[in-house]
């Protein structure tokens, strides 16, 4: 065998729960640790490891991404009643994403891996759609209230000096419902500064879209914010990549989108991102064939994969089954994080090896080597699908 690719610096390698961390293990066994002397800082955040540490372990993981550079994510159980019980746990902790994400300051990327052998709902497209989804604020941070009857509903704003603004929401002739939501400019700057760190990354066109004709002021603030982060910051670098900035309307651009070959970044506000990635993942597939990335403004990169921890594949495994789970997402992961390291650490072997890996993992499914859940969407359909472990063997042996 060729001697082992090394690495300069280590990954940040974050273990998590149930399947997922069962795969996890077997795609470093057979698919990485043959072929790269793998250098990593472990942080384990196993359910039960979160829960002893108090949950500082996840926060150190966070702050070890920000150090090294790179991080690569296992899915993670986030706690509940029911796991408390599971799992005999000493408290509920918010969930890691939650905690990385906002120590990381990052936003999200999602993007299906495209199979030639598994075709995408909408014909026209070719080339991945990824969506830049704004994870603060609007919808999901909002106060809302049931109004009774008639009366006047205000919106007011009080300065520290105690000094007021405010402005009439409704003059309500009857009962009904009002919402009040809000963001912030940091936060929709540093949304801007991912999505454009992102974009001129992957070189590809990016998209923004908003509803300022309606929305003047808020969705008008979203659109000046990204106006002017591209006008000072990214500019030049977009035209250096060869890639466009194109704001648009939020209908106009869903028309576009279903129409498009595909092939650009879609940067989505808080609820347009939550409604498009599920529309673009599952009109291209399966979401064990989405990849997730989380860009942090500060130049930083957590990989890991779109799903959860499979828990029900989890407790077929944990009675001696051989269970179908798709582990591509998880391979993916890895390999995002191994060529993003490779780039910082300039050593081009090692991004090389990233994308045979990526290229054994896509041959295989397309010469009929799959999961279950691929199996069931394929044409022609496999003969027989395989279990995560034959699956494995498959890709390792193509390597
Ligand atoms: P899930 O783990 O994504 O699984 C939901 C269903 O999707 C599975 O039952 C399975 O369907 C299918 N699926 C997902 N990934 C698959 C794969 N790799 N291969 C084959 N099928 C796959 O979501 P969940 O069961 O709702 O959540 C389980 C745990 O994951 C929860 O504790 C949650 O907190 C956690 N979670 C973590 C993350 C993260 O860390 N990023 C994200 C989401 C959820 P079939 O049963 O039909 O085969
Ligand atoms: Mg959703």
């Amino acid at each position: 065998m060729a001697a082992r690719i090394p690495m300069k610096t280590p990954l940040v390698e974050i273990d998590g729960d149930e399947m997922t961390r069962v795969l996890w293990a077997l795609v470093k066994e057979k698919l990485i640790e043959p072929f790269v002397e793998l250098k990593t800082e472990y942080y384990d955040l196993g359910l039960m490891h979160r829960d002893e540490t108090d949950d500082a372990v996840t926060a150190e993981s966070a702050k070890a991404i920000l150090r090294l550079g790179v991080g690569v994510k296992c899915a993670t159980i986030t706690s509940n009643a029911a796991r408390k019980t599971e799992y005999g746990l000493k408290a509920l902790h918010p969930s890691p994403n939650a905690t990385i994400r906002a120590i990381l300051d990052g936003t999200v990327f999602r993007k299906p891996i495209i199979l030639s052998n598994v075709k995408a709902t909408v014909s026209t497209w070719k080339k991945p759609i990824t969506i830049g989804r704004h994870a603060y604020g609007d919808v999901y941070k909002n106060a809302e209230l049931a109004i009774p009857g008639a009366g006047k509903v205000e919106l007011v704003y009080t300065a520290p000096d105690g000094s007021e603004k405010r402005i009439l929401v409704a003059d309500m002739p009857g009962a009904g419902v009002v919402q009040g939501v809000h963001n912030l400019d940091s936060s929709i700057e540093s949304f801007a500064r991912a999505c454009f760190i992102y974009a001129i990354e992957e070189k590809i066109d990016i998209w923004f879209s908003t509803k300022d004709t309606i929305s003047k002021t808020y969705d008008g603030r979203f659109k000046e914010i990204f106006n002017r982060v591209y006008e000072t910051e990214y500019k030049d670098a977009c035209a250096k990549a060869g890639i466009t900035y194109f704001y648009t309307l939020i209908d106009d651009a869903v028309a576009r989108v279903v129409k498009s070959d595909g092939g650009f970044l879609w940067a989505c506000k808080n609820y347009d991102g939550d409604v498009m990635s599920d529309m673009v993942a599952s009109a291209s597939g399966s979401l064990a064939m989405m990849t997730s990335v989380l860009v942090s403004p500060s130049g930083a990169f957590e990989y890991e994969a779109a799903h959860g921890t499979v828990q029900q594949h989890y407790y077929k495994w944990k009675k001696g089954e051989k269970t179908s789970t798709n582990p591509v997402a998880l391979i993916f992961a890895w390999t995002g994080a191994l060529s993003k390291r490779a780039e910082m650490d300039g050593t081009p072997a090692l991004a090389e090896f990233a994308a045979k890996l990526e290229k054994a993992t896509l041959d295989a499914i397309e010469a009929g080597d799959m999961t279950g859940d691929l199996a069931r969407i394929a044409e022609p359909a496999p003969k027989k699908s395989l279990d995560s472990w034959e699956f494995i063997d498959a890709i390792a042996k193509r390597l």
